[in-house]
């Protein structure tokens, strides 16, 4: 079972992930925001050193901040409930520190006790939001904290009633405290989202694994009925033709061979590309070499003309003259040569297939597929095929790589195919070091783009002649 990674996840994979997020912070938002409601209207009053309008104007504020929250809430607007109880939080406890004696100019006792209201906003953050926003949190309420205590005179009455250590004890233990839940919350988020993305892989893993056993499944069926018809059909055409050669009509005989001889040759392509099965565990240690990629490609431009004299495709080959990859030209070849025969498969007859390339820096390479290029010096190069044709739906992108693999679509159409074509085109992109992907948006008229990006060599002089798509030969 192959592990895909979040980057290897499809835009359609990505959005579930993110809904399955937003489902779980709303699960929260829905009990602790009613409770933090009520917290603030019951703290703000009762940290006040006096019932003034200043204490109402407070519980006015916190008041319509979590109103807003709650609302939100309900309207499942989760990432601006989870800001606003996040700010009505932290908001609350400046509030409460506030009104505990810093408000008339000096800190008492209480005041010092009241600085642990911040654990609230940072537990908080640890629950809703990010290991960056916990830091952020946690940074903002030691900032705050520190500074109050600096820049407030302890009140005589505090000084009169708390003897020097327990001074210096009250100043410290809530500071610590806030480091210390801030470390909590923020190990505790990181190890959380790195469980539920490792889970969201698994399942992702699993989901893939089980469409791709149906798609199969779907495949071997169809295959035996494929076979079956043909063989039968066969059969019937060669008994028939002995009866009527037997009565002496050799033309009608004649057709019947006719018949016969072609629905076995549609069962020898199906066979053989059956058969092709064997080339995906025969890709192995290659010798790349630096090729001039043009002249490949006008040569799988050529060999489609000629596969399909009656199909007059147009492939426009768009590709410098002087661009060169490292790579094994038989196994390059069949990557391009299957790419193509595809684009032409799935798309009406006489829509245009253009093939083109072009130089990819490291750091670009690096940005189009994370993590799955080695660094090279000389860079890539991404070589695209694009078609006009009925294009892929996007949740299929990944599976259709998968060996005998079709759509549902393409079950059983009159369109010959193993399910094996892409499946190839990996293994041998993968064993010359590089990637395929395809994008397509799945309307049928767009089409779809299949790119590869291979390692680039130095560059190769031009080609002396070349050959154009309908296999006649160039000078340069
Ligand atoms: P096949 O022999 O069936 O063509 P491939 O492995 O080459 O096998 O392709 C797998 C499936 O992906 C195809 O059966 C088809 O459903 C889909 N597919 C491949 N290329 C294209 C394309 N250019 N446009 C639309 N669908 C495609």
């Amino acid at each position: 079972m192959s592990q895909p990674s979040m980057s290897r996840m499809t835009p359609v994979e990505r959005a579930a992930l993110a809904s399955v997020y937003a489902a779980r912070r709303w699960q929260v938002l829905r009990l602790a925001v009613p409770g933090l409601l009520i917290y603030t209207l019951v703290l703000v009053p009762v940290s006040s050193v006096a019932l003034a309008a200043s204490t109402l104007l407070q519980m006015l504020l916190s008041g319509a901040l979590f109103g807003v929250a709650l609302w939100a809430t309900a309207t499942r607007r989760v990432e601006l409930a989870a800001q606003l109880a996040l700010v009505g939080t932290f908001l609350t406890s400046v509030i409460i520190t506030i009104n505990t004696g810093p408000i008339d100019g000096t800190l008492q006792s209480g005041t010092l006790v009241a600085l642990t209201a911040f654990l609230l906003p940072i537990i908080l953050a640890g629950i809703l939001a990010s290991p960056r926003v916990v830091v952020v949190v946690t940074g903002a309420s030691f900032a705050f904290s520190a500074l109050l205590l600096a820049v407030t005179p302890l009140s005589a009455n505090a000084q009169a009633t708390l003897h020097l250590r327990v001074n210096a004890l009250l100043v410290i233990v809530p500071l610590l405290a806030q480091m210390g839940a801030g470390f909590l919350s923020f190990a505790g988020t990181y190890g959380f989202r790195r469980m539920q993305r490792d889970l969201a892989d698994v399942r992702l893993a699993y989901a893939r694994e089980k469409e791709t056993e149906q798609l199969r499944e779907q495949f071997i069926a169809s295959v035996n009925h494929e076979l079956r018809n043909p063989i039968m059909a066969v059969q019937h055409y060669l008994v028939m033709a002995q009866t009527l050669g037997s009565q002496g009509k050799l033309e009608e005989q004649q057709r019947m061979l006719q018949s016969g001889t072609e629905v076995a040759e549609r069962l020898t392509k199906l066979v053989q590309s059956i058969l092709e099965i064997r080339r995906l565990h025969t890709v192995t240690d290659l010798d790349l070499k630096p090729i001039a990629l043009a002249p490949l490609a006008w040569q799988a431009a050529r060999m489609l003309a000629l596969l399909s004299p009656g199909n007059r495709q147009l492939v426009q080959v768009q590709i410098p003259n002087d661009l060169a990859v490292l790579a094994e030209t038989e196994h390059l070849q069949e990557v391009l040569g299957n790419l193509l025969a595809n684009a032409a498969k799935y798309s009406p007859p006489n829509s245009p297939i253009t093939i083109a390339a072009r130089p990819l820096s490291l750091r670009e390479a690096q940005v189009l597929r994370p993590g799955r290029l080695p660094a090279e010096k000389l860079g890539f190069v991404e070589i695209t095929v694009r078609d006009q044709g009925m294009g892929i739906p996007p949740d299929k992108a990944l599976i259709i790589f998968e060996p005998f693999v079709r759509l549902s679509r393409d079950e059983g159409s009159p369109v010959i195919g193993s399910g094996l074509g892409l499946a190839i085109c990996r293994a041998n992109v993968q064993a010359m070091h590089g990637d395929i992907w395809v994008e397509s948006a799945g309307i049928p008229g767009e089409g779809s783009t299949f790119h590869i990006v291979l390692p680039r060599a130095a560059d190769q002089p031009p080609p002396t002649r070349r050959l154009d798509g309908k296999g006649a030969e160039h000078g340069a």
